[in-house]
């Protein structure tokens, strides 16, 4: 990644998937500018970005549009361009992470929809715009977009439609040469994710279920993240890239996990 300058929106603090992908971009030489919501969040996000050697840092809430345009605004003054962008942002009202999605309001649909899905649209076409000689788009995806998953309700919806949007944006951007993948992560414990309930059970169902029998890191997401923003997989987008420890390759239980 020597010579590669990208943005990194979403790390909230250490234990973030954004986090690991952008320790992982840093260890090979990537430049990287970090966004944050809300000065709450800058005091986590400045020591973790300085450690990586960066204190390009730039305020972004996707709820507000000016703010987006402000972030492009200032890495066009900066840099002029960019090689890649990691979306790593998500957000629904935890009191709709439980129970049943038909309970959904339109109030949280229409929010979840634009901060989880949405913003990577608004995004990505901001980031194009700075992509001259082509580039790379990453966003976080959960298998709760294929599959039903206890509680994951309206963000499961969020997450089929930026799938869906990741397929649109590869094929609207491919002939500029820009990439567009998703990586659908397992379970993995940070803030985000305690906000559905029940959490834990699905970690730990993950653990005993998934072929690789654990969980995955945010340092293998950003493994990951490496090949899907790096010239080694300049032949792949539109992707959904699965880091799950193999959970989203299996039906049922194992007999013996049954019988126990
Ligand atoms: P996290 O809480 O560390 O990160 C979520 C980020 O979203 C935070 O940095 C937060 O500031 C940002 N965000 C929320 N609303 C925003 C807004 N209006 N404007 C700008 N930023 C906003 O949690 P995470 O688990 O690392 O989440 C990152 C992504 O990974 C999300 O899209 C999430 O759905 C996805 N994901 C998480 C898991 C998991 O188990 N944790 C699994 C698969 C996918």
């Amino acid at each position: 990644m020597h010579g590669k300058r990208g943005v990194i929106m979403g790390v909230a603090n250490d234990h973030s998937i954004a986090w690991g992908i952008a320790k992982t971009l840093g260890a090979h030489g990537a430049e990287l500018a970090f966004t944050y919501q809300g000065e709450a969040l800058r005091k986590r996000v400045a020591p973790l970005a300085e450690s990586v050697g960066s204190s390009f840092l730039l305020p972004c809430d996707v709820e507000d549009i000016a703010s987006v345009d402000a972030v492009f605004e200032a890495l066009k003054a900066r840099w002029g361009g960019i090689d890649f962008l990691v979306h790593a942002i998500g957000f629904s009202d935890k009191n709709e992470l439980k129970g049943r999605y038909a309970d959904t309001s339109r109030e949280n649909f229409s929010r979840t929809m634009v901060i989880s899905c949405f913003s990577f649209t608004e995004i990505a076409k901001r980031a194009a715009a700075l992509m001259p000689h082509g580039g790379a788009l990453l966003t976080l995806t959960y298998d709760g977009a294929n599959r039903v998953m206890p509680n994951y309700n309206v963000m499961g919806v969020a997450k089929a439609a930026l799938e869906a949007s990741v397929r649109y944006l590869a094929s609207d951007f491919g002939p500029d040469q820009i990439r567009v993948n998703a990586i659908s992560a397992g379970p993995v414990r940070t803030l985000a994710g305690a906000g559905i309930a029940d959490a834990r059970l699905m970690f730990n169902y993950q653990k005993a279920h998934a072929p690789l029998r654990r969980t995955v890191t945010i340092e293998e997401v950003g493994g990951a993240a490496l090949y899907l923003l790096s010239d080694l997989s300049s032949g792949v987008t539109g992707e959904i890239h699965y880091v799950d420890s193999g959970y989203n390759i299996i039906s049922m239980p194992r007999p013996e996990v049954l019988k126990a």
